[in-house]
Order: C-alpha cells, then sequence, then structure tokens
C-alpha cells in the first residue's frame, strides 16, 4: 500500500435510524435520507449506509433507493439496542434476522456491521463469533478509546482481525485538549474549528482507515427541536444546533479524497488487517 492512497482515502459512512425511533411513515429521517443521497450524488461520493433493519419493514423503498443509487448497505442491528441490552441467544436471533431483510429488500449481499452507538467493548467480545457466524465479513463497532457511553480501550486504532477472522475498522479517534475524540462523527464535524479537524486528518499514521459516521439528522438543516427518549437536553441540543455546516464541510472533507464503501476496500486489497485477540 502507498502512503498516498491511504492519506488520501476517505470513506463515508451514515448510520441510517430514526433517532427518535417513532419509524413513523412520515417521519424526518425518510426525506433527509434521501437530500442526503442528492448531495452525495452532486459531490460523486458512494459510501456505506448502516441501516437499522426494521427501517427495511416501516421504509422498504427508502432501503432499495439507498442501494439503487449505488452505495453499499450494512446492517445496524435490527432495532438499534445496544449489544449489552441483549442475550447472546436474542442477539444472535435477531441479528439474522436484521441480515435477511435488508438483503431481501436491499437486494445486495449484506456483509457489513456496525454495533448500535459502538457497543461492542470488552464486556461484549461474546458477540463477535456470533457476528460471524451470521455471515458478517467485517464489523464497523469498535470506538479504540475511553469513551462515556461505550469505549473499548487498548483496543488497536488501526483495522485488525478478530480471532475467527472478522475484520475491524475501529473508529479514527485523534486527541484534542487531552480527550480522544471520534472527530469525524458527525456532531464533531459540526462543532470542531476547520483548522483542528485537517490537522487531526494529517496527523492520523497511513495504516488508520479514516470514515465518517453521520446521522441523517446532521443533514436537517430545517429540522424543528426534539427529544431523544433518555437522553439529556445537552445531547439533544448538540444534535440539533450547527446544522448547516454539515453539507459544506463534507464537500470540504471529500474535496480531494477518493470514497466509497467498506466493502470496496476490503476488496481492493490496499489494506491490511493485523491478527488481534482481546486479552
Ligand atoms: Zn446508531
Amino acid at each position: 500500500m502507498s502512503p498516498h492512497t491511504a492519506v488520501d482515502r476517505l470513506i463515508f459512512t451514515l448510520d441510517l435510524e430514526d433517532h427518535i425511533g417513532t419509524y413513523r411513515r412520515d417521519a424526518r429521517f425518510v426525506g433527509n435520507t434521501i437530500s442526503v443521497l442528492d448531495l452525495l450524488e452532486s459531490l460523486g461520493i458512494h459510501g456505506t449506509f448502516f441501516a437499522v433493519a426494521r427501517i427495511a419493514e416501516t421504509h422498504p423503498e427508502l432501503v432499495r433507493e439507498v442501494a439503487t443509487r449505488g452505495h453499499e448497505i450494512a446492517c445496524h442491528s435490527y432495532d438499534h439496542r445496544p449489544i449489552a441490552a441483549e442475550t447472546p441467544e436474542s442477539f444472535a436471533r435477531k441479528l439474522r434476522q436484521a441480515k435477511d431483510l435488508l438483503e431481501q429488500i436491499g437486494g445486495q449481499e449484506v456483509v457489513g456491521f456496525r454495533a448500535p452507538i459502538f457497543s461492542l467493548t470488552r464486556e461484549t467480545v461474546w458477540a463477535i463469533d456470533l457476528i460471524g457466524e451470521a455471515g458478517f465479513e467485517y464489523s464497523s463497532s469498535v470506538l479504540p478509546a475511553s469513551n462515556p457511553l461505550y469505549g473499548f480501550e487498548g483496543a488497536p486504532r488501526t483495522p485488525f482481525r478478530w480471532p475467527n477472522g472478522l475484520f475491524e475498522f475501529p473508529v479514527p479517534v485523534s486527541s484534542f485538549f487531552g480527550a480522544c475524540l471520534p472527530f469525524l462523527g458527525g456532531v464533531y464535524v459540526r462543532y470542531l474549528p476547520w483548522a483542528m479537524i485537517a490537522s487531526a486528518m494529517h496527523g492520523l499514521p497511513d495504516a488508520v482507515v479514516k470514515w465518517t459516521y453521520f446521522h441523517t439528522y446532521d443533514f436537517d438543516v430545517d429540522g424543528p427541536f426534539t427529544r431523544m427518549p433518555g437522553t439529556s437536553m445537552a445531547t439533544n441540543l448538540s444534535c440539533w444546533l450547527n446544522r448547516r455546516v454539515t453539507g459544506p464541510r463534507l464537500a470540504r472533507l471529500f474535496a480531494s479524497r477518493t470514497s466509497g464503501g467498506f466493502r470496496e476496500v476490503i476488496a481492493s486489497e490496499t489494506v491490511s488487517f493485523a491478527p488481534w485477540s482481546p486479552a
């Protein structure tokens, strides 16, 4: 792999879910997904959409539209419950159901999995074999730093392979004033000064695979303020403010970089995955 390839690649990913949790026919995430698809088309970007499989039931046409526009459909669980909230039995059953549903509706093989809220941690490593047994080839579920919600401190920050062969793309993280942040997530892209994002991008080692993770609400410039169940006012405000900068910053991030989904990146054989086992 040439350093040039590593430096210039950025993968667009989005978690396709209804963050309000209603999954109503007229929910705002539907129109927002179409706006994101239009924006990506105008920028010539293809990426990976991690869809909550429930959407394949409530909004099958939306999942089809994402696939038809040339993006990879991957799985973001059946109903967005963190791994720790499941038993191994319920996790395995719902994961298979989710994969089947997304494949049926999206019309493409689904080989990627992202745990809700990056909830694959040291406490839930039992899920790794189940993800492999369900037929997934890669995961994008580990935040390799300490985090108030879910983090996997000590996990590699470069792509690696679990003992069962499953590929893992860890969330890109960088230090900002002593805090290790997943700075390519939508909320960070909207709030961090551009110079800090640009400097963090350049500071990442070549072996790190860089990827964004947005949500449809990041692009919902006219959306009203809403409360997400079980979250603080500060979380809800940060989710709501500063959305107008998302589109321009996305364009700037991808201006001189190649895109493509995770599946393509694996197929390109330009990334090396070192074996790693959580001791
Ligand atoms: Zn999610």
